[in-house]
């Protein structure tokens, strides 16, 4: 079934240790048995810590997530995680195509949509993130860039109930500058035009000061967020501006 909108998961890279980790998803359940509100909240934290939060987030009042997966099923890949690893720890995403991924670790289109199918096989919802370098976005290369990697990441059967897009400008991540509002308004109705219904994230420096004003821009379902969301009042501060600002909840433009 595809998320209630706004959707705001935090990928929480080489962050959190048990106790930490710990404090920060009571932190966020205390705050949603407060004020639910609709939506959804999400945290994709570490491997290593997936078994100690998988118990208190049984309920289901957020959605936990794996940050990468192999596209292989089993085997001899010493390191790798698979899809069904992080089902069975309780997941019920996984974050794929990260540029973290794509380029510190060489990772292909080819090797991105073949990790998305592993994921969707093992029944795992993928968040299959695209974004256009510093250099191609100078040159105005975004669009065509955003094109050539859905084409080559997107898994077929992808549809709302079972796959997110996440765009996030490489230059944006960790670096706190954004794109303005009328540009992610221009790349995420192009991207509409592609993807249909499929949920359409942004991701790239979304901080409580400006995730309203972005979540606000007509095709953009929810945000990616990273370094914000490792503190929970911050993070708590980017769902509920998802919520005010409608994000989600506007008819979409030009979905086919
Ligand atoms: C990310 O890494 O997915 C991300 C969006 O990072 P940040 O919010 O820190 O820019």
């Amino acid at each position: 079934m595809a998320l209630p909108k706004p959707i705001v998961i935090g990928n929480w890279k080489m962050n959190g240790l048990r106790a930490d980790s710990i404090a920060r998803v009571e932190a966020l359940l205390a705050r949603l048995r407060d004020a639910p509100g609709r939506g959804t909240l999400g945290i994709c934290p570490p491997a290593t810590v997936l078994a100690v939060l998988e118990p208190l987030l049984r309920t289901g009042a957020m959605l936990l997530g794996g940050q990468d997966c192999s596209s292989k099923p089993s085997g001899a890949y010493t390191g790798d995680i698979s899809a069904a690893m992080l089902k069975d720890a309780g997941c019920h995403a996984v974050i794929v195509g990260h540029s973290e991924r794509r380029l510190g670790h060489g990772e292909s289109d080819a090797l991105v949509r073949a990790k998305a199918e592993a994921a969707l096989a093992a029944g795992l919802m993928p968040i299959l993130c695209i974004g256009e370098s510093e250099d191609q976005w100078q040159a105005g290369r975004t669009l065509e860039v955003l094109d050539r990697q859905l084409e080559g990441s997107l898994p077929a059967g992808a549809s709302a109930d079972n796959l997110i897009v996440a765009y996030e400008p490489v230059w944006a991540i960790g670096t706190g500058r954004t794109p303005g509002q009328d540009d992610i308004l221009r790349t995420h109705t192009h991207l509409r035009r592609h993807v249909g219904e499929l949920a359409l994230l942004y991701g790239g420096s979304v901080k409580s000061t400006n995730a309203g004003e972005i979540m606000a821009v007509a095709d953009v379902d929810g945000a990616l967020v990273g370094g914000a969301s490792l503190d929970a009042e911050e993070f708590w501060a980017i769902y509920t501006a998802g919520q005010a600002a409608g994000a989600g909840s506007r008819a979409v433009s030009g979905a086919t």
